[in-house]
């Protein structure tokens, strides 16, 4: 492992010192090699080059997104069992195309999902699931290739939970149930066979269970041709096994390549490979802090603060990890016999049991090795334990991959039923977590209320919208559940009146939401005028789609005293009275807007002000809020309202750039009819300032 070696007494990742990463990163945290996946990958490319496989990553090892992103970038494809696994292997770039559904029980639903994204093919395990997958096909009028998982009844001399193709095992079929399905499947217009699969099992050592099981399914296949059914593609799995102790060797990849490819040449079948563990396993390394060192009458406990919810192999298979100290030890130093343990409370949380380590003590660290590959893949939150964050290695630099899970994150999707609890503050003299928000120059304190944790927005806003003896804000984003969306959002503005909707308010709620892993990019939530979509484009920008405009009056005149003017008035969520200036900065907007917002016309709602300027290619606009009461430095629901009184006025066309003094936002919109529009969409920045949390008294 050669990626994680000591170098003047420490520890290193690659370039990376790792007891310097623990002054930065809480403990225990995951950390892989940037340098050894590819390394990994590149050796099975190699080794199997002459059979010119599709290596299709498993994604199941470590399906960690930037992990994933790597290998996707490489060329390869991915073999998922779920429909989170598509999700995943699709934000990480792998092509469709290029994607192997496997699995015992896949559901309708993610089934599906694999159909819709035209991925290459599933590998399918009973009659019932090949009924599933002709229906779906069927209704969606779509092709599906599938290959057939058999069950080779090899025994892969492996631990008997990772055993998969002995016949008591519950995956693939017998070859004459394989075959009986292939003549069902062969009268199919829509579900092609093309291929056949195996997957004998995980962490095998030696070639010859491939060789054996490979022999018994090329006969299998023969016998098929004979019968007409011709097959393109033999996936012979993963399952490729690493070194996890000094004495046991890895697979050799070089002899199974040898053994093998006679047979699959002699076929010329085109060779899909599925391994998992071999690319990751040995790429990662857990680090974690011993919190104490406890002696017992028998034994020496070594208590570290890593458990076997964030590791739970050596739990679940009795599974050995070297376990490294992050300072080198010294060559005389004594050995001690320990058991390395976790803080869970459960005897089976152990890493390491009755092993000679050098000897070890209270705050130190350590690495547990080879744990790349389904670590944090199979990890929990078991014991309320935030699961960990993970490391990204590349030669001297360093990358959070995942951010450590907070104590919110443990609660973010429990519902505590309202009506079943009288109606008292849930936490009395207790925090509430809050998120300072900003969408071009207009700021809001988001509040993720799932929990009820706040009975009155109103007051909220009013206490804490206040810049001097608050939080400051514009307004206040409630985010609740919803039964009709993704989520709900109040909006309260400063003075504590509740707003329908607020383009700024949407984007950054929007935001907030995909950071906090509520919803993915894409996701809709509720408002007072209706539910809103919205796409999260890159790192910062936010598309949202807006309600349709409507109540469109143009050219209404306003007599303001002796002075009278002419507007535009129309509503894109909230009201909106929009006025055409030579030049937006000499607009009067103190003097004019409050008189307009509280005029006749517009009562009892009233209206938001907005002056604009038509430049070339871009509109120039200030905008007096209603609710705030005075100039905000920039209005979604303004830049909206402004770009639409635009095309009707001066025909200008979708998109249309909006300049605010808090940023430049852009308006897409369709035609439907003289003054009717549809897909209305509001593009711009949303940005997290801060987070922080409120004492609720
Ligand atoms: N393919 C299938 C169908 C599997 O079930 C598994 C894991 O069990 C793999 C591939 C990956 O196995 P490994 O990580 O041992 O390479």
């Amino acid at each position: 492992m050669e990626e994680f070696q000591y170098q003047k007494g420490k520890l290193f990742c690659e370039g990376v010192d790792i007891q310097n990463l623990t002054r930065r990163i809480e403990t225990p945290f995951y950390l892989y090699s940037y340098r050894k996946i590819i390394d990994n990958f590149r050796e099975i490319k190699n080794s199997f080059a002459l059979l010119s496989p599709l290596v299709c990553y498993s994604l199941k090892a470590n399906d960690n997104l930037t992990l994933c992103r790597i290998l996707s970038e490489e060329g390869a494809g991915a073999d998922i069992v779920s429909g989170g696994e598509l999700y995943k292997a699709l934000l990480a770039g792998f092509s469709p195309h290029k994607i192997i559904f496997a699995g015992v029980g896949k559901g309708e639903k993610e089934i599906k999902e694999a159909i819709e994204e035209d991925i290459f093919m599933f590998n399918i395990e009973s009659e019932g699931e090949w009924e599933v997958i002709e229906r779906i096909a069927r209704r969606l009028n779509k092709g599906v290739k599938i290959s057939i998982r058999v069950n080779p009844d090899i025994d892969p001399e492996t631990h008997r939970y990772i055993t998969t193709g002995k016949k008591e095992n519950k995956f693939g079929l017998n070859f004459s149930q394989a075959e009986k399905l292939y003549k069902e499947i062969k009268k199919s217009d829509k579900v092609e066979p093309r291929g056949i699969h195996i997957h004998i099992g995980s962490q095998i050592t030696t070639p010859y269970p491939y060789f054996q099981s490979l022999k018994k399914v090329l006969k299998f296949v023969r016998h098929l041709q004979e019968e007409g059914i011709d097959l393109e593609y033999i996936d012979i799995g993963g399952g490729f096994g690493i070194s996890y102790e000094e004495t046991k060797p890895a697979l050799k990849i070089k002899e199974l390549v040898e053994i093998i490819a006679p047979l699959i040449q002699k076929m010329e079948m085109k060779l899909i490979l599925e391994p998992g563990r071999y690319i990751m396993g040995n790429a990662g390394v857990l680090v974690t802090r011993v919190r104490y060192k406890k002696r017992m009458e028998s034994k020496t406990f070594i208590i570290v603060d890593a458990g076997m919810n964030d590791l739970i192999r050596p739990s679940l298979y009795g599974a050995y990890h070297r376990i490294k100290k992050v300072k080198e030890p010294q060559n005389d130093s004594i050995e001690e016999i320990v058991d390395v343990v976790g803080p869970i409370c459960e005897s089976g949380d152990f890493f390491a049991q009755e092993r000679s380590l050098p000897k070890i003590e209270e705050g130190e660290y350590l690495a547990i090795m080879d744990t790349g590959a389904y670590g944090f893949s199979m990890s929990s939150s078991y014991n309320a334990r935030p699961r960990l964050a993970e490391i990204l290695v590349k030669d001297k630099r360093w990358w959070i991959i995942r951010e450590r899970e907070s104590y919110q994150d443990l609660v973010r999707k429990e519902i505590i039923p309202q009506d079943l609890f009288s109606n008292r503050p849930l936490m009395q003299n207790s925090y509430l977590p809050f998120t300072k928000m900003e969408g071009s120059g207009n700021d809001f304190i988001i509040v993720d209320n799932r929990l009820s944790l706040l009975q009155n927005g109103r007051e909220f806003a009013l206490k804490f919208c206040p810049r001097k003896k608050g939080i400051g804000a514009d307004g206040v984003l409630i985010l609740k559940e919803s039964s009709k969306a993704d989520f709900k959002v109040q909006i309260f503005n400063s003075d504590g009146s509740e707003a329908e909707m607020c383009g700024n308010g949407a984007r950054c709620i929007a935001h907030f939401a995909y950071l906090k892993g509520i919803t993915g990019r894409r996701g809709s939530f509720e408002t007072l005028a209706g539910i809103i979509s919205y796409e999260i484009q890159n790192e910062n920008r936010v598309k949202v789609k807006m309600s349709d405009p409507h109540s469109i009056s143009l050219n209404i005149a306003l007599s303001l005293g002796k002075e009278s003017l002419r507007g535009h008035y129309l509503n894109t969520g909230v009201p909106h009275f929009v006025l055409f200036v030579p030049k937006i900065e000499e607009a009067p907007l103190e003097d004019l807007a409050p008189r307009i917002r509280y005029h006749s016309k517009f009562k009892p709602a009233g209206t938001n002000v907005d002056f604009v300027e038509v430049g070339k290619n871009i509109l120039r606009m200030r905008t007096y809020e209603r609710g705030v009461e005075g100039e905000t430095l920039a209005c979604g629901t303004g830049a909206v309202a402004s770009a639409i009184i635009s095309n009707l006025i001066y025909s200008l066309d979708s998109p249309i750039k909006v300049r605010t003094r808090g940023g430049e936002l852009s308006v897409y919109f369709e035609k439907a009819g003289k003054e009717k529009f549809a897909n209305v969409f509001l593009e711009g920045e949303a940005e997290v300032v801060y987070e922080g949390k409120i004492t609720i008294r």
